[in-house]
């Protein structure tokens, strides 16, 4: 069996846990203003001092015991300003955080009944959560993959268009980082691979020429696959597994992708895979990050001081 396909209980989160745990708006807008501000204790801009809040009826806010001033858990966050429920964008990143090959615009429009264009531009903004730096330490597998495909199989709109390419780096039996990279010369590849990789690591890559320099800082072996696919350890199965997994997520869910995507698409796999050992959900990483990624410039009291 594959192992992509066997996720372990701890690592469920089903529909029903979802269900029970986010019934409605008001208990997705309380689970963030916990993360953010645990107890409702927080220092109130009009008293400064630390005080408690409590929810305000009707309003997306929580207000101070003492004189009143509201506090929005929502401010800096992906959810603010949105007019879509809270709880449909909590399911979203249910949606995103537990599929395997990736999930489509049309298929969230379908679930939630939002617009389609809403459903891409929520995607977009669960997207960006999941961009994260990572440092490899090896063995890892480097292989480059093309996107943009053969023109006899676009729709002619996208005909003739450049293609990309992306470098991907995998720990064998570890993280994945993908990027994509302006070209494929030496000094483009060993220097991504010279950012993301420890000094000294091992490293498996084909024979083309670029990777030649890669035997100045690290391990580097070669591996002929005109002549046979795996020789001995000197094989890059892992990261071709990775690419064929992305490929046919963006070729069978998301159709096409516009160059300015294709990196966050990429992100979007990463993400998942290199998650696919933590025993925990993949869905309460991802809301913890709504709460942990917000926007500086977006002062509650600043914005909406009201
Ligand atoms: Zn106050």
């Amino acid at each position: 069996m594959n192992r992509w396909q066997t996720v372990k209980p701890e690592q469920k989160y089903t529909v029903l846990q979802f269900e029970r745990e986010f019934p409605t708006d008001d208990a997705c807008l309380e689970y963030v203003k916990e993360r953010r501000w645990p107890d409702g204790i927080t220092l109130c801009t009009k008293c400064g001092k630390e005080r408690k809040h409590y929810r305000v009826t009707g309003r997306m806010a929580y207000a101070c015991h003492a004189c009143g001033n509201h506090i929005f858990p929502l401010a800096g966050t992906i959810f603010h300003k949105s007019t879509t429920s809270l709880r449909t964008w909590f399911y979203v990143i249910r949606l995103m955080a537990s599929t395997r090959v990736g999930v489509s615009a049309k298929q969230i429009q379908r679930e939630t009944g939002v617009t389609y264009k809403t459903a891409w531009r929520m995607m977009k903004q669960v997207r960006k959560l999941m961009g994260e730096k990572v440092t490899l330490s090896g063995p890892v597998e480097v292989d480059e993959a093309e996107f943009g495909g053969a023109d006899s199989n676009k729709p002619k709109h996208l005909r003739g268009k450049a293609k990309m390419t992306a470098l991907g780096i995998v720990e064998r039996g570890g993280r994945v980082v993908a990027r994509i990279v302006p070209n494929i010369t030496a000094l483009t590849l060993c220097g991504s691979i010279a950012e993301i990789v420890e000094p000294d690591a091992e490293v498996f890559t084909d024979l083309m020429h670029s990777y030649n320099p890669l035997g100045v800082q690290f391990r580097h072996q070669t591996v002929n696959h005109s002549e046979r696919y795996v020789d001995g350890n000197a094989h890059t199965n892992t990261i071709d597994g990775f690419w064929s997994l992305v490929k046919r997520g963006i070729t069978g869910v998301y159709y096409q992708v516009g160059a300015q995507y294709l990196q966050s698409y990429l992100n979007e796999y990463a993400f998942r895979y290199n998650r696919r050992k933590v025993m925990r959900p993949m869905f309460s990483l991802l809301a913890e990050r709504t709460t942990q990624q917000v926007c500086p410039c977006a002062r509650e009291q600043k914005l909406l001081g009201s």
